[in-house]
Parts: structure tokens; sequence; C-alpha cells
């Protein structure tokens, strides 16, 4: 099936009289007949269901559908992207171990990354998303277990070359964990470029309401643990009775490590209703990618035609600094612009104010049009140094285009740059 088609179809296939949409099983357990079938079912816990804290049928049939659009073999819901940043890092890093990333990240990935994981004993060590392969392998320690970057970066937008970091971090045994949020498997399968493991914000274009919060981590199957030094995968987990995860679940041992252990112990699994609000974002996410791609374009082009506006930043233009990487591995590069204008910060907040269409939220990848802030809101935390090693400048405006008409959208940014 092509991605249109597996939007629809992909996850869940009902048989005779069966529901024709996926159903919201709303329970936290499931029956069994006798005691005994219950015990054998944790043996064997990725044969059956057991309990909803870390399967239930709703979800499981997202995950697949996740799962195919990537280009995996399984997948794993969470009940937010931070969470399923975190999960994805702590089923391989250990207290003692460091791991690589791309300064360029979102936010919320850099605090988690720069504060909490410190705290825990594991050390982000930062490169550049435009560092050589020569400087990404020379940043390696000996206990560095992972290269984590981000296709297209919020908000810095700047473009992953995957298949350099790929062979930086496969030169060093070590995965490759890409977080495509703002791409999503329409725009662009970092699997088919050597990513190992995909990350993402289903709270985002993937769910695309803003009706809930939501993550999730896929596995390519494609990557050999034994071949580098992740003994959680390759030696007894006595939290398990002793189960080795590479020998008994092959291809899919990370996958399910992840859910057996770490999501058996932290619990952050997504609601039924939660799963089946993001199946009906997804069944629609193909069409609404296309459409936020050509909807940015235009916005983009236009803002190059007001004489108050600067740096703007959107892959899709021709002049664009990651133009070439964009085409390369990206099919649109999605709705998001950063601009900042004339006026610097103070502008910018005069400018949000004044739209009437757009609104003003802690959000990005709506179907409706949304303006940020970066610098005083999810970046405030930061320094000013970090803020610009994350690829941001005071006066710089996130600009989300929807999917209202685009007359419309262009409209109201013309009316509030008349302002100022
Ligand atoms: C929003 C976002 C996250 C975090 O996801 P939540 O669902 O808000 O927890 C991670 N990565 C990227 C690129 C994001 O945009």
């Amino acid at each position: 099936m092509r991605d249109d088609t597996k939007c629809l179809h992909s996850g869940y296939t009902p048989g005779n009289t069966e529901p024709r949409v996926v159903p919201i099983v709303q329970s936290t357990t499931y029956v069994y007949d006798s005691a005994e079938e219950i015990s054998s079912v944790f043996d064997e816990p990725t044969k059956s269901l057991i309990y909803s804290r870390f399967a239930n049928p709703t979800v499981m049939a997202v995950e697949s559908k996740i799962a195919d659009l990537e280009g995996g073999i399984a997948a794993m819901c969470t009940s937010s992207g931070q969470a399923a940043t975190l999960l994805a890092i702590l089923n391989l890093c250990d207290a003692g171990d460091s791991f690589i990333s791309i300064a360029q990240i979102y936010g919320g990935s850099l605090n988690l990354f720069s504060f909490t994981l410190k705290k825990m004993g594991i050390e982000c060590i930062y490169v550049d998303n435009d560092a050589t392969e020569d400087e990404i392998t020379t940043a390696f320690k000996p206990n560095t277990k992972l290269v984590f970057g981000e296709t297209l970066a919020n908000p810095a937008l700047t473009v992953l070359d995957i298949e350099k970091f790929a062979k930086a971090a496969h030169s060093k045994n070590v995965p490759l964990i890409v977080d495509n949020t703002f791409p999503t498997p329409i725009l662009c399968k970092p699997i088919d470029f050597g990513a190992d493991i995909v990350v993402h914000s289903t709270s985002k274009y993937m769910d695309g309401h803003a009706l809930q919060v939501g993550g999730v981590i896929v596995d390519s199957g494609n990557f050999d643990w034994k071949s580098g030094s992740f003994p959680g995968l390759t030696e007894p987990d006595m939290s398990y009775h002793g189960i080795i995860y590479t020998e008994t679940y092959r291809k899919a041992a990370y996958i399910i490590k992840a859910r057996m252990q770490l999501m058996r112990d932290f619990g952050v699994y997504p609601s039924a209703h939660s799963a089946f609000l993001l199946n009906l974002g997804l069944e629609t996410l193909a069409l609404r990618m296309r459409k936020y791609c050509e909807n940015a374009t235009e916005v983009a082009l236009f803002l190059k035609t007001s004489n108050k506006v600067t740096n703007i930043n959107y892959p899709g233009l021709k002049d664009n600094k990651y133009h070439n990487l964009a085409k390369k591995y990206l099919k649109g590069a999605s709705g998001v612009i950063t601009f900042s204008l004339v006026g610097g910060k103070e502008a910018a907040i005069k400018f949000m104010d004044t739209l009437k269409l757009a609104s003003n939220v802690i959000h990005v990848a709506d179907i409706r049009t949304c303006v940020l802030h970066p610098a005083s809101t999810t970046h405030r935390q930061l320094s000013e140094e970090q803020q610009k090693a994350a690829g941001l400048d005071p006066g710089m405006i996130r600009f989300s285009v929807g999917l209202e008409d685009i007359e419309d959208i262009i409209e109201d940014i013309e009316q509030a740059l008349e302002v100022i």
C-alpha cells in the first residue's frame, strides 16, 4: 500500500461483522478462563494482553499503523513526545553512559538532555547539525551509546543529513535515533536513509487537531545490537526472569525491551481514547501534509515581498541554506516557517498580537494557523548562548501555517505587518 492508503487501512483489518472503525477498548485489564492461563501470559507477555499500562488493542492498532508508515517493524506509543524521547534513550543508556546529539534540537529535548538526564548520570555530548562525519566520530567517548538528531528541527528548521549521521553512528557500532516530528513519515522516512530508531511527538501534525499530547517510538529492526556494547539487550534481564532480548525477540529486541521493561516501570502509556483520536488524525495525515507544504510555501514567498521581514527560514525556499538537503530527504518542508522583523523582538510581539486569524498558542503543527515567540516561551529557560546554539534569535517568530484558505492567512499577515 502507498502512504495515503496506509493512513486509512494499516493497523486494523476488521473481520466479519466487526466494527468498521478501530473500536475504543476502554478497559484496564483482560479476562482469562483460568489462573493457570494468566500465569502463562506472564511468561510470554508479547503474545497476550495483560494490563493497559503497557498494551491495549486500540493503542496497538495505532502503533502498527505508524510502524507501517515509517517502514519499521514495530512501534510503541507513549503519553507524550517527551516520554518517547526519554524511553528511547533510557532503553540504551545507563548511568555512566553518554550519547551524542545535535545542538539544534527541540527545546524540551534540550532541557531533558542537558539537565534531567545529566542528573541521572547520562551525559549528552552536543555536535552541530552541520558537523562533518569526522567531527561526529571525534566527539565519541568509549561509553557513547547512541547518536540523536532531528530531521527538521523545531524551531531551528535545520535539516539533518541523515545518511551522514547514520554512517558516523554505525562506524562506532551505535544506532542513530531521529526525531521525525515535523516531517512525519509522509514527508520523510528516516529509516530509508539509515536511521535505526524514530521518535515522534504525535501531538503535532500526526494528531493535527491539537486534541491530545502523545508520542511514539518506532524500531526499524535493522540495528545489530550484538555488534556493539548493549548489555541491557544482550545479557539476561533479571527483572524479567533472565530473558535475553536479542535471543528471544531478535530483530524486535529493542522495542520489546522498551515495552516489557521501561513501559512496565514508567507507565507512560496513552489511553485507548487518546489513541482513537490520534488515529482519526492519522487518517488524513497524507492529505494534510501536502496542503501544509503548499500553504507554507505561499506564505514564505509572500513574506519575501515585505521589506519589514528578515531572516525568513523555510527549507522549501530555493535560497535556503538547507534547500539541497531538504530536496534530498523531504517531500516538502512542512508548515512551519520562522522569521524576524526589522524592529526586532518588540516588533515581533506587536505583530503577533495584531494577528487576528493566527492565534498565540504554545503549540505548533496544528490544523489552525498559530504563532509563537520561542525566546520568551518554549526556550525561556535557556540562556541566550544556549538559545543561539539551538538556532534561534531573540526576535524570531515561529509561524505555523494551518489549513485555512491561503488568501485569509496572507490577508491576516498583511494587516499585522501594516501596524508595525
Ligand atoms: C513537541 C515536540 C516534542 C515533545 O513532544 P510533546 O508531545 O510535547 O511531549 C519533541 N520533539 C519535537 C520536535 C517536538 O516538536
